[in-house]
């Protein structure tokens, strides 16, 4: 899952990267509108974590170009209090939901959980794939009903994997998932990660695709 988050509000902004980034999520940060618009020119990303008040272009005017662009990527609007109008207007131009500030960081991961939820067609943050169970809001992994402890960086591999079993992701799209700006990659990091997640999952689960990447099958063994 790769969130861009523009935030020009310093402590925020790391405090939400932070913490986005303990749970698994890959997180670039922008503290501009100018530099919002070319992230998303240029970038795949699966959520927008939007603050209406940026410096060189407003977040409205961002969401309004992204939309006007055709995208549906799904966008969280951050506002501060007595901000109605804003919220209005940020709904009204295509955002999912919107957080008032101050908010509680829980309160912004449920939200994100939950528009993703709706998005993906999902009713409620628990994936199942045969024995798999995966909890967005916990981050617990059940395999047959017991807890298999896997980090979070294993949890949004398998997390990426599971949102549209059959369909095959590369390497290079799986780092772009796990990884944000500015943290290192190791040349070889998806491979252990996959090599963890099958000695605790089993060897079947997680298939390969000789040359192009990886995907679980779409009919659970
Ligand atoms: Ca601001």
């Amino acid at each position: 899952m790769r969130v861009l988050l523009a935030e020009d509000d310093a402590m925020i902004g790391t405090a939400v990267r932070d913490r986005l980034r303990g749970s698994g999520l890959a997180v670039d940060w922008v503290q501009d509108g100018r530099a919002a618009d070319a992230a998303l020119a240029g970038g795949t990303y699966d959520l927008l974590l939007l603050d209406l008040g940026l410096p060189g272009r407003e977040g409205l005017a961002v969401l309004k170009r992204l939309r006007g662009r055709g995208s549906t990527l799904p966008v969280v609007i951050v506002t501060a209090r007595d901000a109605v109008d804003d919220r209005v207007a940020g709904l009204d131009a295509g955002a999912d939901d919107y957080l008032v500030k101050p908010f509680d960081l829980k309160e912004l991961e449920a939200r994100l959980r939950a528009v993703l939820r709706r998005r993906g067609g999902h009713a409620s943050s628990v994936i199942e794939h045969g024995r798999i169970s995966l909890d967005l809001a916990s981050h617990e992994v059940r395999d047959d009903g017991v807890p298999v402890p896997v980090s979070p960086r294993e949890f949004a591999l398998l997390h990426a994997l599971l949102e549209r079993p059959g369909r095959i992701l590369s390497r290079a799209q799986l780092e772009e998932r796990l990884y944000g700006w500015g943290e290192e990659v190791g040349s070889n990091v998806v491979e252990v990660h996959i090599h963890s997640l099958r000695r605790k999952l089993g060897p079947d689960l997680i298939r390969n695709v000789r040359g192009v990447g990886y995907r679980i099958p779409e009919d659970p063994a």
